[in-house]
């Protein structure tokens, strides 16, 4: 067993402790990595406070690991010491069924392994990147390409994946006009994305106060929520909207702006079930979809094409004992775009 400092709640909504937790043996096909730098998404948020039910306390959340190979199993064969990986939102899956053969192991029929939060396939509880130390199965680590560094490629582990997926997916590309609706950790990354991929990229955001940014990073236009007249003037107008917002929202509001044939896909994960009326889909052909993370292979895929393409996540970089109070400033909308803990600081 490897003993690892870890940051942990004891229970929905209590302030982050330090504390240790001692991680497996490694096994066999095993990779013990040293964490340097785990993002905060609001997915933890959502867990921390228990927001979507079901949470395992106490929980170390985080699931935007980046770091370094540390030491490997004896049947290890694609990493070695001193490596540079990073680990995402799941850590096993059953490597049988017909969506792990696909390389989609999020969708894995005997269910996947979450980084935390989750049990592993002896009973377990994972527990995730607020910590030193992580042992993961080689085949859910990825390789971090030498052009990123390993702060801002944290966040990429789930927002980068997140948001590449679904615009790959829906094929936002050339001769597509994209919304990405809210701008914050995912929504700054699929802007990007969509950009790179071709498409004509819009930011709708609750105010304007990103709007420069948002241009900066790619964005073709770009408009406020708050201003009503904002869903008159693009009414009917776009091919995909990605939804990346944390919160509720008036789903026919959005689905408004669909052309015909048009998805709106959700990724953004509200505690509460929207609401949304079935004309606003059958009277343009219109489709609600969402989408989950990404698998193994198509990360490896992010990784690459974000590092040939200069996409980044803009980083606030903080110490392990302000995570509590970077979570009151996600939940104000005040981050840009990600806090990424240095584990160095634990
Ligand atoms: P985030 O950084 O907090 O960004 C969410 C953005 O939503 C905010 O920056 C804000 O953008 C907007 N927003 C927040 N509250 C709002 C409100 N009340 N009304 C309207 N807009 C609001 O969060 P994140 O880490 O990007 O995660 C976003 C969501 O995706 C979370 O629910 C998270 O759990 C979910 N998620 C899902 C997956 C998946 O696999 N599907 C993976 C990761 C995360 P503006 O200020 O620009 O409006
Ligand atoms: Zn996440």
């Amino acid at each position: 067993m490897c003993e690892t400092h870890v940051l942990s709640v004891s229970s929905a909504k209590a302030p982050f402790e330090k504390t240790t937790i001692e991680r497996r043996e490694l096994r066999a096909d095993d990779v013990l990595i040293d964490i340097k730098f785990c993002g905060i998404c609001h997915s933890d948020i959502h867990n921390a406070y228990d927001e979507w039910g079901g949470g395992m306390f106490p929980m170390v959340p985080g699931h935007e690991m980046a770091g370094v190979v540390r030491a490997v199993g004896p049947e290890v064969t694609r990493f070695a010491v001193g490596d540079r990986v990073g680990v995402g939102c799941f850590v096993d899956s059953c490597g049988q069924c017909e969506y792990c053969l696909r390389g989609e192991e999020q969708f894995c029929t005997k269910g996947v392994v979450l980084s935390y939060n989750s049990l592993d396939y002896d009973g377990n509880p994972t527990y995730g990147g607020y910590s030193q130390k992580i042992v993961v199965k080689e085949d859910f680590v990825v390789r971090i390409p030498d052009a990123l560094d390993l702060d801002v490629a944290s966040p990429l582990l789930c927002a980068g994946i997140t948001t590449y997926s679904p615009l790959k997916k829906w094929n936002a590309g050339e001769g597509k006009k994209v919304a990405v609706v809210g701008m914050g950790g995912l929504g700054h990354l699929a802007v990007q994305y969509a950009h790179a991929l071709g498409a004509e990229v819009t930011v709708m955001s609750q105010s304007l106060k990103k709007k420069d940014e948002a241009l900066s990073l790619g964005a073709d236009h770009y408009f406020a929520t708050s201003d009503a007249a904002t869903f008159t003037k693009l009414a009917n107008s776009f091919d995909l909207i990605l939804n990346t917002v944390s919160a509720n929202l008036d789903v026919d509001a959005y689905l408004s702006l669909l052309r015909v044939d048009g998805t709106l896909v959700n990724v953004g994960a509200p505690g509460q079930s929207d609401k949304y009326n079935v004309f606003s889909l059958i009277m343009h052909r219109r489709s609600i979809a969402g989408s989950l993370v990404g698998g193994i292979r198509e990360t490896q895929e992010m990784l690459d094409f974000s590092a040939r393409h200069g996409i980044a996540p803009k980083i606030e970089v903080i110490r392990a004992d302000e995570v509590d109070k970077a979570y009151e400033r996600v939940l104000r909308s005040d981050v840009r775009y990600r806090f990424v803990i240095d584990m160095s600081t634990l």
